[in-house]
């Protein structure tokens, strides 16, 4: 039809189920099945249509039914017990962190990305999800936490495939009153806005304010009559645009971003920056204390100091990185408000490039992220360590391992992708106030109480409504592409509830080897087709849209899934997103992930997995390096490196197959038994991933680790109008004037051999230029079979250092000697980036 306006007709609730409104205003109701059953049940056909939308589903429920409900005792009763739940959960006063941390300071987390549920789409992957998922498990764990982040009023896209298997696209604009969202308001009760210059335009924001149980999560939304056409769809795509349009989004996410949290008097004294994308709240930060006052470097470390920085990308060409006069037509006012030479600020983010076969400086986020934070961490043990060695090179002279980046393995929020069916199992053994012990891995060992039968019950339930899950989806893509009657038919009889079924689902970046699977077809055909033991795949996942070798890997699964010997036994869904990832990472038996290591930063979905009782079969990347313990999952391929990808992708591909066929395959069906049987697998699963990748744990180490601490060193430095700063700043840029004068030069009388705890005398002699004595530390650093030691040399005061080092083990020991300016107040040793080698 032809449309000439639209309107939204507000419905009117009956008394009785009046407060049906205040909670689909609350995202709590995404992770409690019983508060989505309230909404369900007015109308299931409305409910399945749009995306599980509780305020979507108010708004098209005829009013008839509402008034039905109203007078319904049994749904009354429902309906009570869920806000007495809901009452109770937003009142409570002893949470963890009134505990635990009673004087926490405010927290803002920024993010490009979100994803809380389905039918608010402002997320692409797990990055959104890790991002979602922190926010709940801040409100459960009742911490001062704001989110900022942005309304893409397209989303990211959903996914469809045509007959021959090819990912199209489509853009739907979100009508914005379908969503549980509601205009932020100031303290006078304006809707609130924010502006922002973009080069040379004024921007304007209006901010959307979204709860998340207990804490809000702003909005950014340029969606406005004020703005012109392009910049009206600043925000209407996630990743959608090019380098001019993700530079754009930077500055609105970061600058409008902390515009927003201060017109609306939020307060925030830790900052953590999420993925480097949120990096440019510093030049706001920055220019709020400059225009109070400070001198650029001052506001520098005052606002470094309070931030943290948290990096997701393993790969060097995943981190964002633009040239500089992409930058100046975007930030090319920054300098002068920072009242900072265009040098200075860009120092702060270069990062030296080849570009078409020359270096170029570039203007990196991540680098630009580490300068403004002093705090700074990957996503898993292993991660932690790539990216120390990624970035190592902003540290010269430092060894690897003394790159301040820490890190804070993920977790998954256990609520939100836990089926109802295994959420009642839990309840059977484990203590009344579980989930809000999350992380108590004592307590998870109740676990082992579930009986064997127990276990595939609830299982089986879940597997149940997958089929039924796939089917449905898989009937309507077939008649959306005009399949024949039969083979719309067929989708009625795809999977089997009895055989041992496989889920794969996420991203389609080329690293995580969708097709690994597929390298030996026979030998999968074997598997599949066994005439007994039976093994089935369910894939899922979105490529980037302009990933194309991404869309040919989804076209490959697809066209594998429709051979004879496999249909309907390898099946690919299409638009893989929250509600898809429920159901898989409940209904399947295990979990597969296969990414070409050490690429994978985390990953969570086996995480997801396994709290349901899917045990992860994975390589050893990312969280799973630190999960798998033998008994609660199997391994894929060796803790190796390769200099031949086809080589690594051959060894990873038969270990997958040799696993699967002598190991999986026996155990599922039955064919082992005690500490090799399934159920005990399952247990174990359970019992062990719950509570160690919680979000509640991954949360709290956030907390314990780096919010505590930077909290009081931000409030540190910034004290009597940053007098800290300030002499941190005026020294930092002495000792980098001194620094080229200065010299060192260091003999050890070393023996040619010498025996366990024997000491060699080690001298240092030193120039200081102009730095205090006091202010260099001098040392030896011993490094054997790759484990470095620094042992502290004594100043005699005049400008030698000296020590008797001891050799404790036996072995070959390298020495070396090195000085470093330190003060008082450092964040770390390397604070300085200063590093001299005798
Ligand atoms: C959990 C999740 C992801 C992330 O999964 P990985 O294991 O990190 O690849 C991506 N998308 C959705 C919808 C998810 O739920």
């Amino acid at each position: 039809m032809n449309v000439i306006g639209k309107v939204t007709v507000l419905p009117q609730l009956p008394d009785s189920v009046a407060r049906l409104s205040e909670l689909a205003y609350n995202l709590y109701w995404s992770w409690t099945p019983h508060a989505q059953a309230l909404y369900q049940e007015l109308d299931y056909g409305i409910w399945e249509r749009f995306q599980h939308n509780p305020v979507r589903t108010l708004l098209e429920v005829p009013q008839s039914r509402l008034k039905e409900v109203a007078a319904d005792p049994a749904y009354l009763k429902r309906y009570a017990q869920v806000m007495a739940d809901f009452d109770a959960y937003m009142g409570k006063k002893d949470t963890w962190a009134a505990r635990n941390v009673p004087d926490m300071k405010p927290v803002a987390y920024f993010s490009m990305e979100y994803a809380y549920h389905e039918s608010l789409p402002i997320y692409s992957g797990g990055l959104g999800v890790l991002a979602g998922d922190h926010c709940k498990s801040a409100s459960d764990l009742g911490i001062p936490f704001t989110a900022v982040g942005m309304l893409f009023h397209q989303g990211y896209f959903t996914q469809l495939f045509d007959k021959d298997g090819w990912q199209n696209e489509t853009y739907d604009e979100l009508d914005l009153t379908t969503l549980p969202i509601t205009p932020a308001l100031t303290q006078s009760g304006e809707e609130a806005r924010v502006s922002v210059v973009i080069g040379n335009r004024t921007v304007h924001s209006r901010i959307w304010n979204l709860n998340v149980g207990r804490i809000k999560v702003l909005l950014l939304d340029t969606n406005v009559p004020q703005n012109s056409p392009e910049d009206r769809k600043l925000t209407a795509r996630l990743y959608g645009g090019n380098q001019e349009l993700r530079v754009q989004q930077y500055v609105l996410l970061g600058v409008a971003g902390i515009r927003a949290l201060r017109l609306l008097g939020i307060p925030g004294d830790v900052y953590h920056m999420n993925e480097g994308h949120a990096a440019l709240l510093g030049l706001e930060r920055t220019r709020e204390y400059v225009e109070a006052g400070l001198d650029f470097r001052t506001a520098v470390e005052t606002v470094a100091s309070s931030t943290l920085f948290t990096t997701h990308t393993p790969v060097p060409a995943g981190n964002d990185a633009f040239g500089y006069d992409l930058m100046d037509r975007y930030i090319g006012s920054w300098p002068a408000q920072l009242a900072a030479s265009r040098d200075d600020l860009y120092a702060l983010a270069e990062h030296e490039q080849m570009w078409d076969g020359h270096p170029v400086p570039t203007f990196s986020m991540t680098v630009f992220a580490l300068n403004m934070s002093r705090a700074a961490n990957g996503v898993s043990e292993l991660h932690g360590e790539v990216s120390r060695d990624m970035w190592k090179f902003l540290y010269p002279g430092a060894e690897t391992e003394e790159v301040p980046i820490g890190h804070v393995t993920n977790g998954a929020h256990n609520l939100t992708f836990t089926s109802q069916a295994m959420r009642d199992l839990l309840g059977t053994v484990l203590p009344a106030d579980w989930t809000e012990r999350l992380e108590d891995e004592a307590m998870w060992q109740a676990v082992e109480n579930l009986t064997d039968a127990q276990l595939s019950d609830v299982q089986l339930v879940m597997k149940r409504d997958m089929i039924t899950f796939v089917r449905g989806r898989m009937r309507e893509q077939k008649v959306r592409n005009g399949a024949s009657a039969a083979d719309v038919a067929a989708t009625d009889t795809l999977l089997s509830e009895n055989a041992l079924t496989i889920g794969f689902a996420r991203r389609f970046a080329t690293y995580k080897r969708a097709t690994l699977l597929f390298r030996d077809r026979e030998r999968l055909s074997r598997i599949v087709n066994h005439p007994d033991r039976p093994v089935q795949f369910v894939f899922a996942g979105k490529a980037h849209p302009a990933d194309n070798p991404g869309k040919a890997f989804i076209q490959e699964i697809y066209k594998v899934s429709q051979e004879p010997e496999f249909r309907g036994k390898i099946v690919i869904l299409e638009n893989y997103d929250m509600h898809v990832a429920r159901h898989l990472v409940q209904g399947v038996d295990i979990w597969l992930n296969n990414p070409r290591r050490p690429l994978e930063a985390s990953g969570t979905s086996g995480m997801k997995a396994s709290f349901n009782g899917s045990p992860n079969f994975s390589v050893l990347d990312g969280w799973w390096r630190e999960g798998y313990d033998t008994t609660n999952g199997w391994p894929i391929g060796e803790e190796r490196e390769y200099a031949d990808l086809n080589v690594q992708d051959d060894a990873d591909a038969y270990s997958l197959y040799h696993i699967l066929e002598n190991d999986i395959v026996p155990r599922y069906y039955g064919q082992a038994t005690g500490d090799a049987s399934w159920a005990h697998t399952v247990r174990r699963a359970i019992e062990t991933c719950s509570p160690r990748f919680s979000m509640q744990r991954q949360v709290i180490d956030y907390v314990q680790k780096y919010y505590v601490p930077i909290a009081a060193r931000g409030a540190q430095l910034a004290a009597s109008d940053s007098a800290r700063a300030r002499e941190i700043a005026s020294w930092k840029g002495w000792v980098r004037q001194q620094w080229p004068h200065t010299t060192l030069s260091a003999q050890a009388a070393l023996p040619a051999t010498s025996q366990p705890g024997q000491t060699v005398p080690v001298t240092a002699t030193v120039n200081p230029a102009g730095i205090n004595l006091t202010e260099l530390r001098v040392e030896a650093v011993l490094n054997r079979a790759g484990q470095l030691t620094h042992v502290p040399l004594t100043s005699r005061g005049d400008g030698t250092f000296s020590a008797d080092v001891p050799l404790n083990e036996s072995g070959l020991y390298s020495v070396g000697v090195r000085m470093l300016p330190v003060v008082d107040g450092l964040s770390n040793d390397l604070e300085a980036r200063l590093i001299k080698w005798a």
